[in-house]
């Protein structure tokens, strides 16, 4: 099947499954996860209508994204793998939102590279879930003291939290991960919604394999790579 007809066959299951739990699929989003796939099937994605693209490794998104944004003026490029502090300052310029700020460090230093370009980003706070990745706030104690230090930064804007789920076949497992960073998310939207940065009204939940499941929980926007674009071949 071409890119095209895997976004629509993905959109599909996605409206579906929202519809299925009694949830409007326009509040569901899809990001096509573009890692390791080359600019050309990008540009059949966006072709295809596709707006929103995720990458999770600055150098390859500095790579493939300025022209893309150049040529594309409604298409958006969304940070999500583990972030490293000094990588900030060229992911700012490209991104408008990122998905993977686990640290209080991380958004200290977002907050100084967008207040240099005068850019407001969008962000959302990475929940460790699983064994299999390091990133992530593993308390809520630490969520917490990284909201208590973002909603003083004016060029910086919570919308939610993020998690991957284990890498596991158990559905429960799964299901779990994603209903307690829900839970969460909500308790932290009674506390803080007074401020006018900080909201948790959204959920990035989901990839390929679990992205169902991730909608039932209430996800908002589902990360999805190889079911648009195909298997990634690491060995490029
Ligand atoms: C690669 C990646 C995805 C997409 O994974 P697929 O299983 O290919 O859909 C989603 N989220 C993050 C953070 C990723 O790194």
């Amino acid at each position: 099947m071409s890119i095209a007809e895997n976004i629509q066959k993905i959109r599909a299951q996605i409206d579906q499954t929202a519809a299925n739990c009694g949830k409007n699929p326009q509040n569901v989003a899809l990001m096509a996860v573009s890692k390791f796939h080359p600019v050309e099937e990008i540009e059949q994605a966006v072709l295809a209508g596709q707006k929103l693209f995720g990458e999770n490794r600055v150098q390859e998104a500095c790579e493939k994204f300025p022209q893309l944004l150049e040529k594309y003026s409604d298409i958006e490029l969304h940070m999500i793998g583990h972030l490293q502090r000094n990588k900030v300052k060229d992911i700012v310029k490209i991104a408008s939102c990122i998905h993977s700020v686990d640290s209080v460090e991380l958004i200290k230093e977002i907050e100084k590279q967008t207040a240099k370009i005068d850019k407001k980003m969008r962000i959302f706070l990475e929940i460790h879930t699983g064994e299999d990745t390091k990133s992530g706030f593993t308390s809520e104690s630490d969520v917490e003291a990284a909201v208590e230090f973002a909603k003083d930064c004016p060029h910086i804007e919570i919308c939610g939290l993020m998690t991957m789920a284990p890498l596991t076949e158990d559905a429960e497992i799964i299901k779990n991960s994603f209903l307690q960073v829900a839970a969460l998310a909500q308790k932290l939207n009674q506390k803080y919604a007074v401020f006018a940065n900080c909201s948790f009204s959204q959920l990035s939940m989901g990839m390929s394999g679990d992205f169902a499941y991730a909608i039932e929980a209430g996800s908002t926007v589902v990360r999805v790579g190889t079911a648009i674009f195909g298997e990634r071949n690491y060995n490029k």
